[in-house]
């Protein structure tokens, strides 16, 4: 089972502060721990990244300062908080911290029962600022994510794709003779049927760094991170199966007596020179030729058989 908890990254090149900490942390987080700044700036550009990075400065490498300066820098990494936990005691020494980017700076020896405090009271403003971006980028009619939603997730996975060299799948899904559907039953039914068909969706995309939104009108878009043509072939087919099962009537299509939906797949290994743009037209195209094909089917993207 994954863990639900908020995860906080320790970065401490001595095992004995990583130890102390861990211990101080593990009951309320889930820890992820780097001994030097390179492993800390990978882990935190990471497809799970933490919600907050409690960072030592004196280290061998690159120091505490560069790292901070660097998880700033980068888009992927810039809204994670940094708390400096530090020997460097100094005026001046917390104000260059904190004009790094730090949240917070606490110093060596430090106090168990106020990094705790610290780390809880940051850990919550993060998951309060989260979940003031996830209401923005929800759509209204099905609580899925929405287009804008999707655009920043897609920009990011695709940065990270191109730096891992990890494939990046795409599923296009859109419902069939849906027009007729509202025709039938009338558009209310047709809201109803598009928040069913939404969370059905959501329910056969199961990685939790997968992500399924409105695309627009009753079209939908499930991205998958690190996910090859095979794999993007058999989410899809699980959600044109999860969508059947629902078993809603549908007796104006020509396709089935229930409620079906066509989709397209794409893959694309970002840093071989493919565009996001491109992967997105290339699962609209297969997307187009699954209807054109009959409906209630996949077309999947090369090298999926
Ligand atoms: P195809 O199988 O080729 O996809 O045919 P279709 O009828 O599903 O496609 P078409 O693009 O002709 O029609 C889409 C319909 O989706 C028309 C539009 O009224 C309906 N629709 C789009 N957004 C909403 C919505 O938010 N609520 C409802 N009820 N209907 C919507
Ligand atoms: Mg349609
Ligand atoms: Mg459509």
């Amino acid at each position: 089972m994954t863990d639900q908890r908020r995860k906080v990254l320790l970065v401490d090149d001595s095992p004995l502060n990583i130890t102390i900490l861990g211990e101080a942390l593990a009951k309320d987080y889930e820890i992820a721990v780097a001994t030097n700044g390179a492993d800390a700036l990978v882990m935190a550009a990471g497809p799970r990244p933490p919600d907050l990075i409690l960072l030592d400065i004196i280290m061998p490498g690159m120091d505490g300062m560069e790292v901070c300066a660097a998880l700033k820098a980068d888009p992927l990494t810039s809204d994670v908080p940094v708390i400096f936990i530090t020997a460097m005691t100094t005026e001046e020494d917390e104000t260059r911290g904190l004009a790094a980017g730090a949240v917070d700076y606490i110093t060596k020896p430090f106090s168990i029962p106020i990094v705790k405090a610290r780390v809880r009271t940051h850990v919550e403003l993060k998951a309060q600022r989260d979940l003031l971006r996830e209401l923005s980028t929800i759509d209204g009619l099905t609580g899925i994510a929405n287009r804008r939603r999707l655009d920043e997730f897609c920009a990011r996975e695709w940065k990270r794709a191109q730096r891992a060299g990890a494939p990046l799948s795409v599923v296009m899904a859109d419902i069939d003779h849906f027009k007729a559907y509202n025709d039938t039953y009338g558009h209310a039914a047709g809201d109803d049927c598009l928040r069913a068909v939404a969370q059905a969706l959501g329910r056969a995309v199961q990685r939790p760094t997968d992500l399924v939104a409105r695309y627009g009108g009753e079209e939908f878009a499930a991205v998958l991170p690190d996910t090859d043509a095979q794999g993007a072939r058999h989410i899809a087919e699980a959600m044109r199966q999860a969508v059947a099962d629902l078993a809603l009537e549908h007796t104006a299509s020509s396709v089935a007596a229930h409620v079906t939906i066509s989709a397209g797949t794409a893959t694309a290994v970002a840093a071989s020179g493919a565009t996001l743009e491109g992967l997105f037209a290339a699962a609209d195209e297969r997307l187009y030729a699954a209807k054109q094909q009959g409906r209630n089917r996949v077309e999947a993207g090369p090298g999926a058989d």
